[in-house]
């Protein structure tokens, strides 16, 4: 660009439409952590765009004792970097045919982000630890604005960050402001790998970014992004992003459920700058059926499986609820810890079929398992047909009510619950109507 010399990452497929100015912190655009952060904004689809601020002229990464910075700085200020912003964004915008500018700054570049966060210039902005913004700058921004904040940062510390967190509110623009604990200024460019918490800070800003621009600079992708799922029980926490990569995943909370009704909480938590969100995975997702489909596309073989209690689809909606035939009838999964018998320890009773009222469990066989769902490590003889069902591209194992074929849940083994059988049958709560009176004496098997 003129003379400025530019580092720019391009998306596989060559689109421009959405594109995100890199404003680097003082080592500049050449450094090697930088490169590798617009590469992954590239293969998350976005062009970046990453102009040299400093004339060829960046501080060395381990600066000599005896640098003087003051004077370094005293180089490039608003007089310099103006003009660089304003060239980038209208070749961004013009030769490349950028019709959304996102920005990121570190560290320096924060400022200058901030300064140019206005319709025509940057529609979105983001910054981790940003060094010299003046609150009369903050207090100008016209687009959403997010920061990632380091817990020990001399240049943006503790008040500051009180301080603009309320600019932000009394500015109205959408806002974000994350702090990360154990790490320092920089971390989000600088930071050391082989300290796993910096590791994780670095990593958990960029995908703050990511998501920070899914959301406010490329709209229609938004519901593309899985974070926003309950994390409140570690089952989900180590779910998050193993879903990223499976190899088609549906967006919404749900599905994200019925994966976690499934025994993938031992999963590692292994998400490294070096794999972006699947870009295919994403580009495919209009195309994926909605949820009941999804689930009645399975590839159990129970629907297909003739069962005593024949009644047709119809019949079943006129004597099911919605949630009802949605679970039983179209192997949907109800959300975790919603349902009426997650938490129901009765002493004596039986569970039947809220289909077709055949006795599938007895209060015995429940136990606490804590997943969420109703567990029990045993049905009555006979009541339950099981049926492999490899949907979401995992084998698991069906269960089914023998009588009439309503879909009760999965049936998962070796989890070393310390039952007898240590298998969990873990039921969805609408499958299924409690009955304390019941004398079943354990011929469950329905006529
Ligand atoms: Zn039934």
């Amino acid at each position: 660009m003129d003379d400025v010399e530019v580092y720019i990452s391009e998306t596989s497929d060559k689109s421009t439409e959405h594109g995100i100015l890199i404003i680097t912190d003082v080592i500049g655009h050449r450094f090697k952590n930088v490169q590798l952060v617009a590469d992954t904004f590239a293969k998350n689809g976005y062009f970046v765009y990453m102009p040299d601020l400093f004339n060829g002229n960046p501080i060395p990464l381990n600066r000599p004792d005896d640098f003087d910075f003051p004077k370094w700085l005293s180089n490039y200020g608003t007089g310099v970097e103006d003009p660089i912003m304003e060239k980038s964004i209208k070749t961004m915008r013009e030769k490349y045919g950028v019709k959304r500018v996102g920005a990121v700054g570190y560290c320096f570049g924060g400022k200058y982000v901030v300064r140019f966060l206005k319709p025509g210039q940057i529609d979105v902005g983001y910054s981790a630890h940003p060094s010299f913004v003046q609150e009369d700058e903050l207090k100008g921004i016209k687009g959403p604005f997010a920061i990632s904040a380091a817990e020990t940062d001399h240049i943006f510390p503790t008040e500051k960050r009180h301080r603009s967190e309320e600019i932000l509110k009394e500015v109205g623009q959408p806002y974000q402001i994350n702090l990360y604990s154990g790490v320092e200024h920089g971390f989000a460019v600088r930071g050391d790998p082989e300290k796993r918490e910096v590791q994780y800070a670095k990593e958990s800003a960029f995908l703050q970014a990511l998501q920070w621009f899914e959301e406010h600079l490329n709209i229609q992708r938004r519901l593309s992004l899985i974070f926003s799922i309950d994390y409140s029980d570690t089952l989900y926490t180590s779910v998050k992003p193993h879903l990223m990569r499976l190899p088609s995943f549906p967006n919404i909370i749900r599905t994200l459920y019925a994966f976690s009704n499934t025994t993938l909480r031992s999963q590692p938590i292994v998400k490294s700058l070096g794999q972006p969100l699947q870009r295919a995975t994403i580009r495919s997702m209009p195309t994926i059926p909605f949820l009941g489909s999804l689930f009645s596309s399975s590839t159990s073989s129970s629907q297909k499986m003739s069962y005593p209690d024949e009644r047709t689809p119809g019949d079943w909606q006129a004597v099911l609820n919605k949630e009802q035939f949605r679970v039983l009838r179209e192997k949907g999964t109800e959300a975790p810890f919603s349902g009426e018998y997650d938490k129901h320890h009765p002493s004596q009773g039986v569970y039947t079929c809220a289909g077709c009222q055949a006795p599938l469990y007895k209060a015995e066989h429940k136990f606490k398992s804590g997943c969420g769902w109703p567990a029990y490590f045993d049905a009555i003889p006979g009541a339950v047909t099981r049926h492999t069902d490899s949907s979401f591209g995992m084998a698991r194992t069906e269960i089914v009510c023998s009588n009439c074929g309503g879909h009760l849940g999965h049936v998962f083994k070796g989890e070393g619950y310390n039952t007898p059988t240590d298998e969990r049958h873990c039921v969805n709560s609408v499958s299924l109507k409690f009955n304390k009176d019941d004398p079943v004496t354990g011929n469950g098997q329905a006529k």
